[in-house]
Order: C-alpha cells, then sequence, then structure tokens
C-alpha cells in the first residue's frame, strides 16, 4: 500500500491573492448635444440625470457647463 508517495500530479500551487480588486466605479455621462463624457463626481448617480443630458446641466464644476469646455 505504498502508492502515490510522490505527489506528481502536477498540483500547480497559486499564490493567495489576499489583495480585493479596487473597483473604481467611474460614472460618466454624455452630452446630448455635444456628444462629449463628462466625469461625475463621486456619489452622483447617473439614474437621478435625465436621459437627455446636456452640459449646462452640469453642476458640480464651476465653470464647466458649457458645451464648449473640453472633454
Ligand atoms: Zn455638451
Amino acid at each position: 500500500m505504498a502508492s502515490a508517495s510522490g505527489a506528481g500530479l502536477g498540483f500547480r500551487y497559486t499564490a493567495p491573492s489576499t489583495a480585493a480588486p479596487v473597483v473604481i466605479n467611474e460614472n460618466w455621462v454624455c452630452c446630448h448635444e455635444c456628444q462629449k463624457w463628462r466625469l461625475l463626481p463621486f456619489g452622483k448617480n447617473p439614474c437621478d440625470l435625465p436621459e437627455e443630458w446636456v452640459c449646462c446641466m452640469l453642476d458640480w464644476l464651476h465653470g464647466m457647463n458649457r458645451c464648449s469646455v473640453s472633454e
């Protein structure tokens, strides 16, 4: 009964990954008029925004609420 004494099964040891994956939930909204993408601030729910969102509705960054501002 001395079988399988040496393993050799090729069991691959994988390093334990204890680090939890960092998920950054970035929400972007696309302007309905200029098609530019605007990054929503943390906590801002895109569901709260109207479907046809435009840059002038941007109220979290001063001076950014216009379509002429670059993406
Ligand atoms: Zn726009």
